[in-house]
């Protein structure tokens, strides 16, 4: 089953994906929530990023295709990083190309959204951690993440976390087709099947760290094929199951 967050005649709510149609639920997938007889279609709604993080946390290098590609050795332990809340945005906003940067590009990524506070779980008891996955593009001024050492200014601008199109549960993540495209062509395919840290073993690993909260957001890394965005470029992020993360790319 899929969710969409969105806006509907001013106001801000939850559905549930059926075609081109969405179920209007009362109340959220994050708690009670109760399906009603109202429907309305996608093409007349506003889609939201479908959670509202008190932070993302990201995970460098963690597809075995990648490290390949970089002729990297394969990490023992995650690297991970953050992004802030204010640079989510959802399919169909526009990301913002920074004036400050000369090398802004895309990361497709499976984002893991939290249903409850986890602190401190091993891997094999996260799954009830879960709430469901989501689309991500991991964008990243490389130039400023090269010239900087510390990542936080080259991942963290507004509009550099977009997350879509919809929130799907009962998914099995470890075997997802991930691919990501630039105006229609293909830049990067592969499966969630490549990750050097699966997903249950990334969050326990991150719990380990840190509590994450409802809504908090694991985004599990990239496969090959990173390359770079130009202004008037659309970048589309599709994950089995979930759906088309699409957004456009304007002047900052
Ligand atoms: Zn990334």
């Amino acid at each position: 089953m899929r969710f969409a967050h969105f806006v509907s005649q001013k106001a801000k709510m939850w559905g549930i994906v059926e075609g081109k149609l969405l179920r209007v639920l009362q109340g959220s997938p994050f708690g009670e929530w109760r399906a009603t007889e109202d429907m309305v279609s996608l093409k007349d709604v506003t889609l939201l990023a479908p959670c509202y993080p008190s932070k993302i946390v990201c995970v460098g290098l963690n597809y075995r295709d990648h490290a390949k590609e970089l002729g990297m050795v394969l990490p023992q332990v995650p690297v991970i990083f953050l992004k802030p809340p204010s640079a989510v945005i959802g399919h169909g906003q526009k990301i913002v190309y920074p004036s400050s940067s000369r090398q802004v590009e895309y990361e497709a990524e499976l984002a893991v959204i939290i249903k409850k506070t986890i602190r401190n779980v091993p891997a094999e008891h996260v799954g009830q951690y879960i709430l469901g996955f989501t689309c991500a593009n991991d964008v990243t001024a490389r130039d400023l993440q090269r010239e900087d050492g510390q990542w936080t200014r080259a991942k963290s601008f507004d509009t550099f976390c977009p997350l879509g199109p919809f929130l799907a549960v009962d998914l099995k993540p470890d075997c997802l087709t991930i691919k990501l495209t630039v105006n229609g062509e293909i830049r990067q395919n592969s499966s969630t099947g490549e990750m050097i840290f699966p997903v249950a073993e990334l969050v326990s690993f991150i719990s380990s760290v840190m509590t994450l909260y409802p809504g908090d957001v694991v985004m599990t890394g990239t496969p090959p094929g990173v390359g770079p965005l130009r202004v008037g470029d659309v970048v589309s992020v599709e994950i089995e199951g979930i759906g088309i993360l699409s957004n456009e790319v304007v002047a900052g």
